[in-house]
């Protein structure tokens, strides 16, 4: 009865040798703790038992637990065991935690330490990254916007035939003219006196009433039925088409 290794029955270690020898001292001054299993000598098992054993709270759950096991209760059995760690304050996350706390917490503002400017604590990472760059460099307001003026909207138009502040469509003879001109002066005027120019700017006026019609804009001095420009002294007159 020499076997090369052999488990003790008693305090279950391997006993490469002397295993009867060893019996023999095992059983009379060894037993495996009650608790943790391991092999104690029995005249020291009490105070085994009262060091590595002694009950004490959980301080998450306030269950009384044994301190050999509490760090793997407080892991894997707590039913308040701790969960996470909030990004926002650091505080430790239990089972019990109000669930909402991390989305609370994030609805938090506090002073950015760079711009100034108060921010959610949630947004701060996006805050470093795009916005808080732009309170640091002062940008001028942007102009504010106004409704284009009228030759924006002719802006693709031949510059000679601009409406505003271009030279009078018609030639000379209209700055002459004081009252605004009857419906068939101007057309005669227009015919005689700009008749290719007149085609080509049918054909864009054309144009530019299928453009409006699309867009459902309606701002421009242009309408569906004709066009208004403003002669060399100022004067505001209306051609019908
Ligand atoms: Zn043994
Ligand atoms: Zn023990
Ligand atoms: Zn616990
Ligand atoms: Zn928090
Ligand atoms: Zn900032």
């Amino acid at each position: 009865m020499s076997s090369e290794s052999t488990i003790c029955p008693n305090c279950q270690q391997t006993i490469s040798t002397n295993f009867e020898r060893h019996i023999l001292f095992c059983e009379r001054n060894i037993s495996l703790c009650p608790k943790c299993k391991q092999p104690i000598q029995k005249t020291a098992l009490e105070e085994h038992l009262a060091a590595e054993h002694e009950e004490i709270e959980c301080p998450n759950c306030y269950a009384l637990v044994d301190s050999y096991f509490m760090e793997r209760h407080q892991a894997e059995i707590c039913p308040n065991r701790k969960i996470g760690t909030c990004p926002y304050c650091d505080i430790d996350l239990f089972l019990h935690s109000p669930e909402n706390h991390v989305e609370q917490c994030g609805n938090r503002t506090d002073v950015c330490d760079i711009c100034g400017g108060r921010i959610r604590l949630r947004d701060k990472e996006a805050h470093f990254l795009s916005d808080c760059r732009s309170h640091v460099i002062v940008t001028p307001p942007p102009e504010p916007t106004r409704t284009p003026p009228p030759q924006s909207d002719m802006a693709h138009f031949p510059s000679h035939i601009q409406p505003s502040d271009a030279p009078p469509l018609v030639g000379p003879q209209m700055k002459k003219e004081t009252e605004p001109s009857p419906r068939d002066e101007m057309e005669e005027l227009f015919k005689t006196t700009a008749e290719t120019m007149c085609n080509t700017f049918t054909a864009l006026l054309e144009q530019k009433k299928k453009e409006d019609q699309a867009t459902q804009r309606n701002t421009s001095e242009l309408s569906s039925s004709g066009y208004s420009i403003t002669d060399g002294s100022g004067k505001v007159v209306s051609i019908n088409l």
